[in-house]
């Protein structure tokens, strides 16, 4: 009996031990904070403390409201004034509860987070923390990712993709007091995961599993959504090269509605533009010829229709500009108009999403998929990384 007792006591050290290096810390409802918010508990149930006193408890039945209250954070119940505070901790009580939270002012658009809660006053304002379990962050973040609506193997992709991500950006918002924002900034985290239980199950099938660089360095696990049928080097749209991140030809996605796009403009405009932003010599007949007819084998990064190096424009300069979904597209003159058609949806490095979902459908494994956009990375789980690097 002594003896299963320490075994379990054992086990539950450990499984403390490990969780601990495991919470994040998410700022939520960042850069628009709420003045006020109603909390209740959606799963089991919560304790809330105030400057480090155990104030009330929370379950399915209560709710508490929130307030910043000059610079104090002041909670009450219906019928209750609980008091004003400088720290609110808001501890779940078992494993897997979750706290339903809703602001008064602003989005009322009620929002559910898994384990505990950090509330200062930041400003007239509330600062919110979610500290949270990796694996139900990453759950969430797959969730508004990716939607409900793909195969479980993409969800596998997309968890190791947001796992990496989160941790290769822990620092980012390090000297507000908390690690990553909830907002596309950092990723887009604004639920736990509910829609779908198979997000759930990808997300634990690849649990703690992270790409890093033959350096055993995490990578930037860059993806956008549809590449057209090329990807890009890394360099080709940010400054530096990376070696994972290299242009390679994808059959997957090109079937794919965002696959193709068009976009018209008058003649007369986009000559203009050219001719105003880069200083284009568009009354040269053979030059003013190639900048309106012009259809591209391939994907190319700079626009050199003279061939000669003069007249170069980047394509994502054109894309950033004229505000095209992609850098990758042909020209056409029509009449009046000059009709630009386009390749695919986003930046073009990296994982391609709608490539991946479609190799996902047609049953390769997760990691199969990750190699295929991600050139000589490996596949480890955190704990290899923790023991070469100690932090
Ligand atoms: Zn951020
Ligand atoms: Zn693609």
């Amino acid at each position: 009996m002594r003896y299963s007792l320490t075994i379990a006591l054992l086990f539950l050290f450990l499984v403390q031990v490990s969780a601990s290096t495991k919470i994040l810390k998410i700022g939520i409802y960042n850069k628009n904070e709420p003045v006020e918010v109603i909390v209740q508990a959606r799963d089991g149930s919560y304790t809330i403390y105030g400057n480090g006193q155990e104030v009330t408890k929370l379950d399915q039945k209560s709710i508490v409201r929130i307030e910043n209250k000059n610079g104090l954070i002041h909670l009450r119940t219906l019928g209750k004034d609980l008091g004003s505070f400088a720290l609110i901790e808001i501890k779940r009580s078992t494993w897997g509860s979750s706290m339903r939270i809703q602001r008064i002012d602003g989005d009322k658009k009620e929002r559910e987070y898994n384990d505990d809660f950090i509330i200062k006053p930041k400003g007239q304002k509330l600062q919110i923390v979610n500290e949270v379990y990796i694996e139900h962050y990453v759950a969430g973040v797959v969730e508004s990712e990716a939607g409900s609506k793909e195969p479980k193997e993409y969800y596998k992709v997309q968890s190791v993709i947001c796992r990496t991500y989160a941790l290769n950006n822990r620092r980012r918002h390090e000297a507000e007091g908390f690690q990553l924002c909830d907002k596309v900034h950092c990723q887009v985290y604004h639920s736990r995961s509910r829609a779908n239980q198979d997000i759930q199950r990808g997300t634990q099938e690849t649990i703690g599993i992270v790409i890093v660089d033959s350096d055993i360095e995490l990578v930037t696990a860059a993806f956008h959504s549809n590449c057209g049928g090329y990807t890009c080097n890394s360099e080709d749209v940010w400054s530096g090269y990376l070696d994972y991140l290299r242009a390679r030809i994808d059959e997957n996605c090109i079937q794919e509605p965002h696959s193709y796009w068009r976009h018209t403009i008058p003649k007369s405009e986009w000559l203009h533009y050219l001719k105003t932003k880069h200083d284009y010599p568009i009354n040269d007949p053979i030059a003013r010829e190639a900048v309106l007819n012009y259809c591209p084998e391939r994907r190319h990064i700079t626009f050199d229709p003279s061939n000669d190096g003069i007249d170069k424009i980047d394509f994502k300069t054109i894309r950033y500009d004229l505000k095209l979904l992609s850098a990758y597209f042909s020209i056409e003159e029509l009449n009046d108009t000059v009709i630009l058609e386009g390749h695919g949806y986003g930046h073009g490095v990296g994982l391609c999403q709608e490539g991946a979902m479609n190799m996902a459908k047609r049953g390769h494994p997760y990691d199969d998929i990750l190699h295929y956009y991600y050139n000589n990375v490996h596949l480890v789980n955190l704990s290899v990384i923790d023991f070469f690097r100690s932090e």
